[in-house]
């Protein structure tokens, strides 16, 4: 598989600061030009499905068995494999996680996140933002309906107004799920596609294909850059997608909020994982300001999924000295860790002594 640096996927979600309205949900009209905007609280005939028991904490098979094939190139091992199969939708072993989301490429493919260019991540120079996740994936693949719901944009200009040929978004399809979050509509959005075969109003199921990868809008490589946006289909309201694709077998998500001693949130912070049983590294930073947006339930400033089960050290640069931690990682969840300068380190989800529980979510 090509390996790209970190320039070279910079697809886009190229949020200009100029176009960034001052806190998420202000403005949205101001915000995203001709951007379809839904209605609120339309999620009605939809059945609770409560969230499955903490208790029954599955048991995880580890990856199918993979299937490697030959390359000139001699990238991670893992990077050859088949994603390993995913968790049943929907996803949720304990209160706060929302896996709704299927992976929006087929499993016969090869397909990774970029590892480099994550959610959130920041190019100061440029005032770009990432809103979403790239996935490296063939050009000509298939991209699949990550849940079911209604076409509600196809076509060019998904930021910069209907039929722009310079959007940075290229070609795109975005789709409104079935599913809510509470009384919010989800949204799922697919770049850069090179065709799309679907329209605007047609209905798809969970899988059901809408288009084909590409190289459309501002990308230097063919890749499939996919957002999950929040109550309105606008730039500002998407949340990482990590969070929300259901993990592969055998994985689970790091997720973390380093503050500074303000409280807030401390942005584009370099943060280092590495397995303590493989070796394996994995570098991550914390989100960069204004688009990218935390977690309702998580509050997290970074996040990093596709982790093997394990045990883990995190580790990062700040105040002047290494702060280091050991976490596990469990498969099939969020694995959740909080850092400040007067408390160090907490593991576990954030302080349910706080008047808010996560929402629940709604399926079809
Ligand atoms: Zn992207």
């Amino acid at each position: 598989m090509i390996r790209f640096d970190r320039l070279a996927l910079l697809c886009l979600a190229w949020l200009l600061a100029a176009l960034q309205p001052p806190a998420a949900a202000a403005q949205p009209a101001a915000a995203a030009p001709a951007v379809e905007v839904t209605q609120p609280a339309a999620v009605p005939t939809l059945a609770i499905t409560p969230l499955p028991a903490v208790t029954s904490r599955p048991t995880p098979t580890q990856a199918a068995p993979p299937v490697r094939l030959a390359f000139d190139e001699d990238p991670p091992a893992e990077e050859l494999d088949l994603r390993p199969p995913l968790y049943d939708l929907p996803w949720a072993i304990q209160a706060g996680d929302h896996f709704l989301f299927q992976w929006p490429i087929a499993a016969d493919r090869i397909s990774w996140i970029e590892p480099n260019y994550r959610y959130g991540d920041y190019f100061p120079d440029s005032e770009v933002i990432h809103t979403g996740i790239d996935i490296e994936v063939a050009r000509g693949t298939p991209v699949l309906a990550a849940g079911p719901g209604k076409v509600v944009w196809a076509g060019y200009g998904l930021l910069l107004g209907r039929g722009n040929l310079d959007d940075p978004y290229g070609q795109a399809v975005v789709v409104r799920h079935d599913f809510g979050y509470g009384s919010r509509q989800l949204f799922t959005v697919y770049a850069h596609l090179d065709r799309i075969d679907v329209k605007e109003g047609q209905y798809l199921e969970a899988g059901d294909p809408l288009g084909l990868v590409g190289s459309t809008g501002k990308v230097t490589g063919p890749h499939l850059h996919f957002e999950v946006r929040v109550e309105q289909n606008a730039f500002h309201t998407s949340r990482n997608p990590e969070l929300w694709i259901a993990p592969p077998q055998g994985y689970g998500v790091l997720a973390g909020r380093i503050t500074r001693t303000s409280g807030l949130p401390f942005p584009d912070l370099d943060v280092f994982i590495q397995s303590l049983e493989t070796g394996k590294r994995w570098q991550v930073r914390t989100y960069g300001p204004l688009s990218a947006n935390g977690d309702d339930f998580y509050r997290e400033n970074l996040a990093l999924g596709d982790l093997p089960a394990g045990r883990y050290q995190v580790k990062f640069y700040y105040n002047w000295s290494w702060r280091t931690h050991e976490i596990t990682i469990q498969p099939g969840m969020v694995n959740y860790f909080t850092y400040s300068l007067r408390d160090g380190f907490v593991d576990g989800p954030p302080n349910p002594a706080a008047s808010w529980s996560p929402p629940e979510w709604s399926t079809p």
